[in-house]
């Protein structure tokens, strides 16, 4: 039976209408998760003057909370840009820019060693919206501007390939783009935006699959695009507006938590990776180590130039005697090295790689198979043990 006695009703209006704000004189380290679908308007007049260009008005729960800005501003300073646009991963991030800069008729340069989803998602533009796509090789440098169209729009870059580790001469193309007016944005997941700051070479728009380093944790997914321009912050705030894409402030949260102990997360997993590349390199089952603090890796003198760390990220190119199922046995062989893509967190992960079969527009010079190697936190030595055993077991 409903009670409808006013007394009732008063007290069911008044739980529904409790103040919610907290009382003053409490303060700690933490950024407050402050949710909302709803955001509420003082007056009409604020509703009314309200314009969906000025980041500082809260309009809507989908664009931003105070939670939400409090992160994005962070991950825009860490690499020296002026605004971020959160994204609910690093993908989503990816496609903003194609939505926010690219229409029917345009065309747009993308790298041959481009994380495949970018290729699957400029393969879909191409097939299904109107849009010329072109592979150029990632060490094209200043030759990018014979490839340059006038309706070129947009030309991706990737420092380094996140599986095959060329490091492109990003002056060199950012240089040819702006001569033609044509966008440059660049995916900066590999340097977390503490090793290599694009933004300041000039490249328009840096992307960060912050599901990686900046969460650390293996269990969140999120993206952002970083921009200094403002301009082109609105043209891809407009389009992120209109596919309603935003993302939940309970990850912001763990995201926030995690950034304080990033560079000192990435500096340990940077001195573990070039221990095992190096230690790698002397063995005689490995033909060649991509990684490009060593001299081996194309790109290494832009790499030694433009970066100020490699984080635990790196590739071997095992030697070509070696089957396919031989390879596979090893990956599978490892105990602390689990198989998995997703990096940036506390485990060790390692994956072979078909090169070969992800390539149309450079050649691809090594006949050994490729395995990837994401290096965590693990002791080293128990790292170098594993592999060591793994090798002893699956290639005799
Ligand atoms: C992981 C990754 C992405 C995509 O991030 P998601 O959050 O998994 O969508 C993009 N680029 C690079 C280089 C990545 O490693």
């Amino acid at each position: 039976m409903t009670d409808s006695t006013s007394s009732s009703r008063a007290r069911q209006t008044r739980i529904v209408h409790a103040d919610p704000h907290l009382e003053p004189g409490f303060e700690s380290f933490v950024t407050p998760v402050m949710r909302a679908s709803t955001v509420v308007f003082p007056d009409l007049a604020t509703v009314r003057a309200g314009d969906w260009r000025d980041d500082s008005q809260w309009r809507y729960g989908l664009h931003a909370t105070p939670t939400s800005a409090a992160l994005a501003q962070r991950i825009a300073a860490i690499e020296g840009g002026k605004q971020a646009l959160l994204q609910p991963s690093g993908l989503s991030a990816i496609s903003n820019v194609y939505f926010g800069i690219v229409k029917t008729g345009d065309d747009v340069l993308i790298p041959d060693n481009v994380y495949s989803p970018n290729r699957e998602h400029g393969e879909w533009l191409a097939h299904d919206f109107g849009i010329s796509v072109r592979y150029y090789d990632p060490l094209v440098g200043g030759g990018i501007a014979d490839l340059i169209r006038p309706n070129t729009r947009l030309i991706w870059i990737e420092s380094p390939g996140s599986v095959t580790m060329e490091v492109p001469d990003v002056r060199a193309i950012v240089a040819a783009a702006r001569e033609r007016h044509v966008v440059t944005a660049i995916d900066n997941t590999y340097s977390a935006g503490l090793a290599f700051r694009p933004l300041e070479l000039g490249v328009d728009i840096s992307v960060q699959a912050m599901t990686k380093y900046q969460s650390g944790g293996s269990d969140v997914l999120m993206g952002a695009t970083i921009t200094i321009d403002h301009e082109l912050h609105l043209k891809l705030k407009r389009a992120r507006m209109r596919m309603g894409i935003g993302v939940s402030v309970d990850d912001c949260s763990l995201v926030l938590r995690s950034l304080p102990s990033m560079k000192a997360r990435f500096e340990a997993h940077d001195r573990t990776a070039l221990g095992l590349a190096r230690w790698l390199k002397a063995r005689p089952e490995i033909a060649a180590v991509l990684h490009p603090a060593l001299p081996d890796c194309p790109g290494h003198a832009e790499f030694m130039r433009d970066f100020t760390g490699a984080g635990g990220l790196f590739s071997v190119i095992f030697d070509e005697r070696y089957s396919h199922a031989q390879i596979d046995a090893f990956v599978e062989a490892l105990e602390l090295f689990a198989i998995g893509w997703s990096w940036g967190g506390a485990y060790s992960l390692a994956m072979p790689y078909d090169v070969v079969s992800m390539r149309t527009a450079s050649r691809w010079p090594h006949r050994g198979i490729l395995v990837r190697f994401y290096t965590g936190l693990e002791d080293e030595a128990d790292l170098r043990a594993d592999i060591e055993r793994a090798m002893k077991s699956a290639l005799g």
